[in-house]
This record gives structure tokens, sequence and C-alpha cells, in this order.
């Protein structure tokens, strides 16, 4: 349900979007997803899809989804390196600590960790 919920906030933010600017059609959304975000890019499309289906303005939209590696930078000798995710159930609710391969000092991510609108095509 992971993947429903987040489809359900894009087409809110979209089409309240696409309303404000008097759009008569969406005709493409451009999403980008982390890595870290433990976002199934198919179940995404699939629910956003699904949701789409209920809603004329989006008749026939077109879903580009990307995905995006997850970076982390070290906070005490600024190393940045891309993580190898391996899929934990845990860190859906608490993201794991990372620690820098060369100093050890803690590190915080600066990709990767997000799910986001990269771009919305209309018509009006
Ligand atoms: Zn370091």
């Amino acid at each position: 349900m992971h993947e429903f919920s987040i489809a359900s906030q894009i087409i809110d933010i979209v089409l309240s979007e696409a309303k404000r600017r008097y759009a008569k059609k969406i005709l493409e959304i451009r999403i980008r997803i982390g890595r870290f975000s433990f976002v199934n890019p198919d179940q995404l499309r699939f629910s956003l899809e699904a949701i789409a289906s209920m809603e004329p303005l989006l008749d026939g939209v077109a879903f580009t989804i990307s995905e995006e590696e997850a970076e982390a930078e070290c906070m005490e000798c600024s190393y940045r390196w891309i993580i190898e995710c391996e899929d934990n159930p845990l860190y859906h609710y608490s993201p794991p600590i990372v620690r820098c391969p060369r100093c050890n000092g803690v590190s915080k991510f600066i990709k990767g960790r997000d799910c986001i609108i990269e771009g919305v095509r209309i018509e009006v």
C-alpha cells in the first residue's frame, strides 16, 4: 500500500496544479524515485494508472518513471559515494545510519531518498 498512497499524493498534487492553470488535459507526468525510497516502479505505475482511469483530466496520460541512485556524503570528510541498497523492511520506517567507507564518520543521504514529481505536461 506504500505505492498506492504515494500515487494518490502525486495525482492530488498534479490535479490541483493543473486545475489552477485551467488545463484541459494532462499529457505526461514525469516522476523520479530514489532507490532508497523503496518505491517499486511497477507497483507505482500500476497505482497511478488505476487512479488516472477514474479522472477525466488524466485520460490518456503518460507516466514516465525514472530511478535515481542513492548517494551519501560524509559529514566528517565530505567523501561522497553511491549506496548499494538492499531492501530491508526496517528501512521503510527509519533509514539506516550510514558510515563513511573512508573514515567511518557519520554520513547523510544527499540523493535517492525521495519520490519527486520532475515535470508535468498539460494542454491548456
Ligand atoms: Zn568520511
